[in-house]
């Protein structure tokens, strides 16, 4: 058994390798993306293991079949850059990662939470200034405060425990309740209800057509004064103009976005200086000290690259020994 993984960066090389060694199977680790100018690197191997932002059209995989591999193995959770049609005219076998480390996500938007609430971006500029001094930046506390929780998935549940181990109270809206949280009495029936009640909003939703900028003028006019908006979910949840109105009239203490509506094409560049940024509403958000702007980093910790890096390899081996794997996606 042959497998070939494209868009290997080199901090997933060693746990490629890891694997690679462990398993006894020959994985061949491709620095550039699957496209047409490298799809044909895949030809005499049984699988590919991939992970990229751009699409996956129909005439790389038309081209990736043709070169005789149909297992396809994603390192993410997201296909909806997958070309249904191809999948299905081609018999392709598709796999994701949908749980790479849930506590990765929940442990940076909690960070970020606290950094907020202790002010520590006040206190990290005005102490390189020589400035030692504590007032006026008076801190908040979570033990005293409601986490409303949007969506109790992975994210959202592994986010709460830490949130409960601070001593806040939490509750939770989901379109789905789960039935362990129904009997602690966590849910609200409405995001109304969240929004009247939270002291901290913490966005787990996936992105769908019905919650698009859910986060709107309107939503904000329903939430407490001073609420704090956590988003490392989706940018398509948040109306970035709303938003920036309500920080600016004090209805939104701050914020923590691991994601930006407008993040593709400007997350993950490095444009030289803070004004190269090609995006002032996002440069408007990143001046504000109540605001930590990260560039969809969540995920990004060792635990959850190693894992998505051999889950991935896992499902296309298991694809390619059963023609069948546990975490297979239906077109
Ligand atoms: P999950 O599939 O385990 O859980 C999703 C939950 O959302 C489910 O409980 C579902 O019932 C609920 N839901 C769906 N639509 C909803 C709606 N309109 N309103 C309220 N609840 C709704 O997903 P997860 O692993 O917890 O991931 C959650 C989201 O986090 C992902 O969809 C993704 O957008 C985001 N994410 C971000 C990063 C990052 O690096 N920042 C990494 C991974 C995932």
């Amino acid at each position: 058994m042959k497998i070939i993984a494209y868009g290997i960066r080199d901090d997933e090389q060693p746990y490629l390798e890891q694997w690679s060694k462990e398993q006894g199977i020959e994985v061949k680790a491709v620095g550039d993306l699957l496209d047409d100018k490298t799809v044909d690197l895949a030809k005499g191997y049984d699988g590919a293991v991939v992970y990229q932002q751009k699409p996956y059209t129909a005439s790389v995989l038309d081209k990736l079949a043709a070169n005789g591999v149909t297992n396809l193995s994603l390192r993410n959770v997201g296909v909806d850059n997958v070309d249904a049609d191809a999948v299905k005219r081609n018999g392709f076998k598709v796999t994701n990662v949908p749980a790479y480390s849930p506590e990765a996500i929940a442990e940076l938007t909690v960070t970020q939470l606290m950094r907020l609430l202790r002010r520590t971006p006040t206190f990290d500029r005005k102490q390189a200034n020589g400035d030692l001094t504590w007032a006026p930046d008076i801190a908040d506390e979570l033990n005293s405060m409601t986490v409303g929780i949007v969506a109790t998935g992975r994210i959202g549940r592994a986010a709460m425990k830490i949130y409960q181990g601070f001593g806040a109270k939490v509750i939770a809206y989901d379109v789905f309740h789960n039935p362990e949280l129904e009997k602690q009495g966590i849910y609200v029936d409405t995001l109304d209800e969240l929004y009247a009640q939270a002291d901290v909003i913490s966005l787990h939703a996936p992105a769908t057509k019905d919650n698009e900028k859910m986060l709107n003028d309107d939503a904000f006019g329903k939430m407490k004064d001073g609420v704090w908006i956590l988003n490392p979910a989706r940018g398509a949840l948040i109306d970035t103009d709303a938003l920036i109105r309500a920080l600016d009239s004090g209805k939104v203490a701050g914020a923590a976005l691991d994601v930006y509506e407008d993040e593709v094409g400007i997350f993950n560049t490095d444009f030289g200086s803070f004004d190269a940024i090609p995006d002032e509403r996002l440069k408007n958000l990143m001046k504000r000290e109540n605001v930590l702007v990260t560039p969809h980093i969540a995920f990004y910790t060792k635990t959850a690259v190693k894992n998505m890096v051999q889950f991935a390899l896992n499902n296309n081996k298991q694809l390619i020994e059963t023609g069948k794997a546990e975490n297979e996606v239906k077109f």
